[in-house]
C-alpha cells in the first residue's frame, strides 16, 4: 500500500518539484499552500508523514508542528527550513519534528530522510505484540492465555488470570485492593474485598516456585505492586 505524505509548502514551484519527486517514487500526496489549509488537509485525512516548511503565510510551520503535537505525537513531520532559520528549526524539534533539512536541498536526501522516518515509525508496530507482557520472567499472552514463569508453563483459574494480567499491565505500580476488585471482579461486584487477598496468595503459589519472596508484594495498608523481589535484602 503506498504511503501518504502531506506537503505544507507555499512556494508552489517547490511545493510542485517534491510532489512530482514523490509520486515518481510511489507516494500518494497531498499539499497545502497555507499553514492553515495543511492544518485541514492533515485532520480531514490519513498520513503517514508530513513534510512542512517553517515560513508560511498566517499560521506558520511552528504553529501547524504545534496543533499537530497538541493531538498525537506518531506521524513523523520533517520539517523544511532555510539556512537562516536556525533558531526555528530548533524550536521545531524541541516541539516534536522528528527531522529537518535544510534548503536547498537534494532530492535523494530528502528521499533517505523520509525513508528512514517512516520505517522508524513502522517497526515497533510490526514487532510488539500489545498481547504479549511480561515481567521479571514472567509471561502472559492475553490471547493465548498462556502464562508462563522462566519458560515454565502454568496454569490459571481465568479470575486467578485476569489478576495476574492486570498486575502485569501495571508493574511497578501499587493497587489497591479497591482498584484490582473493579478491574478483575468489575465495579458490580459487592462483596468483600477480602477476595483480593485470597486470590492474591492463589496466584503467589503457583507463580513464585516456593521463592519465599514472592513477585507480588505486599504493600501493608494500601494494596499490592508486582516487583522484582529484592534478595539482597
Ligand atoms: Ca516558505
Amino acid at each position: 500500500m503506498s504511503e501518504r505524505i502531506l506537503i505544507i509548502e507555499d512556494e508552489e514551484n517547490i511545493a510542485r518539484v517534491l510532489q512530482l519527486e514523490l509520486e515518481f517514487e510511489g507516494y500518494v500526496t497531498g499539499v497545502a499552500y497555507t499553514g492553515t489549509d495543511g492544518l485541514i488537509q492533515y485532520r480531514e485525512q490519513e498520513w503517514d508523514l508530513i513534510l512542512l516548511d517553517l515560513m508560511l503565510p498566517g499560521l506558520n510551520g511552528l504553529d501547524v508542528l504545534r496543533r499537530i503535537r497538541a493531538t498525537e505525537a506518531e506521524t513523523p513531520v520533517i520539517l523544511l527550513t532555510a539556512k537562516n532559520e536556525v533558531a526555528d528549526k530548533v524550536a521545531g524539534l524541541d516541539l516534536g519534528a522528528n527531522d529537518y533539512v535544510t534548503k536547498p536541498f537534494e532530492i535523494e536526501e530528502l528521499l533517505a530522510r523520509i525513508r528512514a522516518n517512516l520505517r522508524f515509525v513502522r517497526k515497533p508496530v510490526e514487532q510488539a505484540d500489545p498481547h504479549f507482557h511480561q515481567f521479571a520472567g514472567l509471561s502472559i499472552h492475553e490471547q493465548t492465555r498462556e502464562v508462563k514463569r522462566d519458560e515454565v508453563m502454568i496454569e490459571l483459574t481465568p479470575r486467578e488470570f485476569d489478576l495476574l494480567l492486570h498486575l502485569l499491565k501495571h508493574p511497578n505500580q501499587v493497587l489497591t485492593r479497591e482498584q484490582l476488585l473493579d478491574a478483575v471482579w468489575g465495579y458490580d461486584y459487592f462483596g468483600d474485598t477480602n477476595v483480593v487477598d485470597v486470590y492474591i496468595r492463589y496466584v503467589r503459589k503457583k507463580i513464585d516456585n516456593g521463592d519465599p519472596q514472592s513477585l507480588i508484594q505486599t504493600v501493608r495498608g494500601v494494596g499490592y505492586v508486582l516487583k522484582e523481589p529484592n534478595h539482597e535484602t
